[in-house]
């Protein structure tokens, strides 16, 4: 079943960051439908949402609205959205709604309101200090952006509306060394944090030069990164500085179970909605070619009972079924299970056949990891799950 829908509110955005998959790589879905989804159509997905998830489930039904800049969307849909959200949570469906936004203007104060009332919390984009952020993240003027976002956070947490603030999103940067990055999140009015792997590489185009992957794989540029953070993290022992990536490893480590980004990897259940209304695959395959995220399928002609039987979304429902040849034997499998999906992607198929193309630097991350937690586990007296998900290495890089 799915648990998550990423709802593209809006085409647009007042950032230009250089990176972005929306916007600025292969896909040009953009120039193709509505700059902001019609009232109706947000509706209509909530509908089949409603349709999907039986009354009173366990688990919430997960709705991240997305864009583009989601609070570009006018402030009487979010009203009338909220308000209906809220109606349906009445009649017994758990529900829950976030916002991931850039924060560039401030939130007006009726949206503000609207925000507090239905409890709904705002992820926001911010790549590192000011320097590294603003190099990457500049609005359409080229301008860097990271005073105006602080700020509007800032403001967020004077007006009393701190706790709106869910945490910041980063992409993980190997330029910034990993010190640094735990410095800057100390210093941040609030220091909770996602890092995403990143999403431009897959076999089309690898993250080494050509020629280049054995001496890529002795030396994983974001293994390496990431296994550094986590050292230097796991070292400060300081829960106050909230990494959620590395929550989620040491939940999963502890014999927690769960399906998230990055990890597991061995169920994707949630889809796209563009703001024409159409479904789309998970964001992490538009970056295969222009188009590669489309579907042939719209909220009106099409349940989600019956988008879950289009192939390619019964394989991402599924994907624990379809585990690379490579990974059956691999020690990290359990976690890693074939790796974070953008590094799957394929223009003709959706996803590969193969291991993702970070597969080095996600070997090193891991064996990292699993080389700190065992020891400091069997110290305490400790035990990892009864199906350990990983087994410690003589070397990080083995
Ligand atoms: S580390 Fe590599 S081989 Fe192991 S599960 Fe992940 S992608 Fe597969």
């Amino acid at each position: 079943m799915f648990q998550s829908v990423i709802v593209k509110l809006t085409a647009v955005c007042i950032m230009d960051c250089t990176y972005c998959y929306m916007f600025n790589q292969v896909d040009r879905t953009y120039t193709r439908v509505p700059r902001r989804m019609p009232l109706d159509t947000a509706l209509r997905l909530l509908e089949r949402i409603c349709e999907h998830q039986p009354r009173g489930a366990a688990e919430p039904f997960s709705i991240v609205l997305h864009g583009g800049e989601p609070l570009l969307w006018p402030v009487a849909c979010w009203s009338a959205f909220l308000d209906q959200v809220a109606q349906r949570r009445r009649d017994g469906w758990n529900l829950v709604v976030a916002v991931q936004t850039n924060l560039l203007r401030p939130l007006a104060p009726e949206l503000q309101q609207l925000l507090r009332r239905h409890g709904v919390v705002l992820g926001i984009s911010l790549d590192g200090p000011q320097a590294v952020n603003d190099a990457v993240r500049v609005d359409l003027r080229g301008r860097g952006t990271y005073d105006r976002v602080l700020a509007n956070v800032r403001r967020l947490q004077d007006s009393g509306d701190g706790a709106l603030i869910g945490g910041f999103l980063a992409v993980a940067n190997p330029d910034l060394p990993p010190q640094a990055f735990l410095d800057w999140l100390r210093s941040l009015p609030v220091t909770k944090i996602d890092v995403l792997w990143p999403m431009e590489y897959h076999w089309r185009k690898p993250p080494w030069p050509l020629g280049g992957q054995g001496r890529y794989a002795a030396a994983p540029r974001y293994g390496q990164w990431f296994a550094e953070l986590f050292g230097r993290w796991w070292a400060l022992d300081d829960p106050t500085l909230q990494v959620r990536l590395f929550g989620n490893l040491l939940h999963l480590v502890l014999g927690g179970s769960g399906h998230v980004d990055v990890l597991v990897n061995d169920c994707y259940n949630m889809f796209v909605v563009n703001t024409d209304g159409r479904y789309e695959y998970p964001d992490y395959l538009r970056v295969a070619a222009d188009g590669s995220a489309a579907t042939p399928y719209t909220l009106e002609d099409t349940s989600l009972d019956s988008l879950s039987h289009d192939p390619l979304f019964a394989r991402l429902l599924n994907l624990g079924a379809a585990l690379p040849a490579r990974c059956a034997a691999c020690r990290h499998r359990a976690l890693c299970g074939g790796g974070f999906l953008p590094g799957r992607s394929d223009a003709v198929r959706g996803i590969s056949d193969r291991e993702s193309v970070l597969c080095a630097d996600q070997m090193y991350f891991f064996d990292a990891v699993a080389n700190i937690l065992h020891p400091a586990l069997q110290k305490r007296g400790l035990h990892v799950s009864p199906a350990p998900r990983f087994a410690a290495s003589a070397s990080p890089a083995a």
